[in-house]
């Protein structure tokens, strides 16, 4: 899907909550979005970073944003539902959520994993998107063709050494994927998640400080796979993983 070709509206009036939507992978998704005529909700932890990417929507001429500040390390159950119904009341419904925040914790052997990188991993990667996909699929189910998007990693798919509370949120975040796409098979609702595969963000230079960032795909390579995957386009895509580079 990477040679997806995206035709001019395709989101047009759909509305779109895009998680860490302030850096890297989100941010370029966020401004994809709305340049292809969504209405996009930007969540994310640093205020600064998502007033640019709203600014920057702004003057590429795109639908007006809506800026969510949420640290998901410290939010409960009942933001997400307080979110939920501010986005109920202003906006006209929600057509697609991508999951996309995530931290990367500490890489280093099983046994040498702290209880506070295991919780703060497991919190950000996986309590936030199973609170906050709970409150959103009551106005999910009101779009009449909902995206539910999730993002995964090669370790997600197949554990690797040293990968620890990372690789394992991720295969958490699979398993979340298939058991909502699986209820959801009669409904307007469909799930699936993406593998970017290496990109050049702040994640991936984290994980991987020795390497070259100009070997790597950009974010913006990655895009038509996101864009497929949010456009009705894909309406009979569900329960499934798709890789956003060749494996
Ligand atoms: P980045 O680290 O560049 O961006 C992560 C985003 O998540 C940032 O906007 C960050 O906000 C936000 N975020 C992190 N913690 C929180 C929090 N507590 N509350 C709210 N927002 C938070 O990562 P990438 O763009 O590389 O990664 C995007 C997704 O792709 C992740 O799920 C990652 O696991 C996955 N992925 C990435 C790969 C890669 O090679 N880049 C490969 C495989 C998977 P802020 O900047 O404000 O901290």
């Amino acid at each position: 899907m990477l040679n997806f070709q995206a035709k001019a509206g395709l989101l047009a009036s759909k509305t779109i909550l895009v998680t860490g939507a302030g850096d890297g992978i989100g941010k370029e998704a966020a401004l994809q979005y709305a340049q292809y005529g969504a209405t996009v909700i930007l969540l994310g932890k640093t205020v600064s970073k998502l007033e640019a990417v709203y600014d920057k929507i702004i003057a590429d001429g795109g639908r007006e944003p809506a800026i969510v500040p949420l640290d998901l390390m410290g939010a409960t159950p009942q933001h997400y539902r307080d979110m939920a119904s501010t986005i109920d009341n202003q906006f006209s419904g929600l057509d697609g959520v991508l999951h996309n925040a995530s931290v990367l914790g500490h890489l280093e052997p099983f046994q040498q994993i702290s209880e506070d990188d295991w919780h703060k991993v497991m919190q950000v990667n996986v309590n936030s998107q199973f609170f906050m996909t709970q409150a959103l699929i009551p106005i999910l189910k009101k779009s009449p063709c909902a995206s539910l998007l999730f993002t995964t990693s090669s370790v997600g798919l197949k554990g690797r050494a040293y990968w620890g509370s990372y690789a394992i949120s991720k295969f958490a975040t699979q398993g979340m994927m298939e058991v909502i796409a699986d209820e959801n098979e009669n409904t307007s609702i469909r799930a699936n998640c993406i593998n970017p595969g290496g990109t050049r963000t702040n994640m991936r230079a984290q994980a991987f400080p020795a390497e070259d960032p100009n070997l790597l795909k950009t974010p913006h390579d990655i895009m038509p796979l996101y864009l497929y995957l949010m456009s009705d386009e894909s309406k009979h895509e569900s329960g499934k993983t798709f890789h956003a580079q060749p494996k």
